[in-house]
């Protein structure tokens, strides 16, 4: 396989292949490096409503209608995890676990990860009950009772969405007042087999035969459901830009208004820049300036 490109992504989420689509398009020599499945979090969104020119659609769909197109215009796809960055001259090289890339110009587009509660029994009933993707593993728990904890518009969304499948949704919130637009609210509370448990924080989690039994809260609730879905935020997935000295306190990677770090030739862009609103909309957005930032070279 071919080791150099004019310019390497590193993460194939919607900002990623954005920047692929614009820079392929121009004649730009680029591939994509990926971990995983194409698409970054809208792999993990059930439903799409915002997103202009498509009234609704699964993210795994837009996601695959995105790599469809990349991938027509012969942009290579590295399935491979990085291990580490390395500056060279005015080139950067990639190390993955089985081959060594170069490229003149880097873009990250590196995404986020959901957040983890860390209390007791989560990551022993990780994948055993507990989830952090309804649209992968909501179907396991048709006509089951299952929990979402969280609020903000993921937990809502995801929560509406599991309703439509279990038999029970208690949403569980550790304030009142929800980190979304009033409609979206309102369409929540009035789905007739989702119930609120506001005001209160999850505490632990008991296991029964090597698998999620309840869920302990702080007012000592113990809440018997058969599975839960964690939607308490995201937290960039930039470990591999430490030894770089990009980062801020919170782990994003600092850009300046041209997506450029530091570094001329390392970009950023997507949700592991620090913005104020994490839409697909602006992470296409993203893809498309920074692509043209190097095209403009
Ligand atoms: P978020 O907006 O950061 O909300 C996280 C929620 O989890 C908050 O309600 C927070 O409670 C709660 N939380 C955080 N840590 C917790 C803890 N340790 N224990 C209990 N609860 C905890 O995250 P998000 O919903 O994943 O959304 C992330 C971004 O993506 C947002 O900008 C959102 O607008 C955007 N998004 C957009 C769409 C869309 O446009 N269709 C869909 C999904 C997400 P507090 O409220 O008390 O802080």
């Amino acid at each position: 396989m071919q080791s150099e490109y004019q310019t390497i992504i590193i993460g194939g989420g919607v900002a990623g292949m954005t920047a692929a689509l614009y820079l392929k398009r121009a004649g730009e020599n680029v591939a994509i490096i990926e971990c995983d499945a194409p698409g970054g979090q809208i792999t993990r969104t059930s439903e799409i409503e915002n997103y202009p020119g498509i009234l609704k659609i699964n993210g795994p769909e837009l996601a695959f209608q995105m790599y469809e197109q990349v991938t027509s215009l012969e942009v290579p796809f590295v399935f491979q995890r990085v291990i580490s960055l390395e500056l060279e001259n005015d080139s950067v090289l990639i190390h993955t676990k089985k081959q060594q890339l170069k490229c003149q110009n880097l873009i990250l587009t590196l995404g986020r990860n959901p957040k983890k509660l860390g209390i007791e029994n989560e990551k022993e009933l990780s994948g055993k009950g507990i989830s952090w993707c309804a649209v992968c593993d909501g179907p396991l728990y048709k006509n089951k009772e299952v929990a979402v904890i969280g609020g903000g518009r993921s937990a809502i969304e995801e929560a509406i969405y599991l309703s439509k499948m279990c038999s029970k949704v208690t949403l569980i919130h550790r304030r009142s007042e929800f980190r979304a637009d009033k409609s979206l609210v309102d369409e929540l509370k009035n789905v007739s087999n989702i119930s609120l448990l506001t005001r209160n924080q999850v505490v632990k989690f008991t296991e029964k035969e090597g698998r999620l039994h309840s869920i302990v809260l702080e007012d000592g609730i113990d809440l018997k459901v058969d599975g839960c879905f964690e939607f308490i935020g995201q937290e960039p997935s930039t470990e591999i830009c430490k030894g770089l000295d990009i980062l801020d306190s919170e782990g994003y990677i600092e850009v300046n208004s041209n997506y450029q770090t530091k570094y001329p030739n390392i970009y950023a862009g997507g949700d592991c820049i620090k913005k104020d609103l994490y839409q697909i909309i602006t992470a296409c957005s993203d893809g498309a300036r920074i692509a043209e930032q190097i095209l403009k070279k």
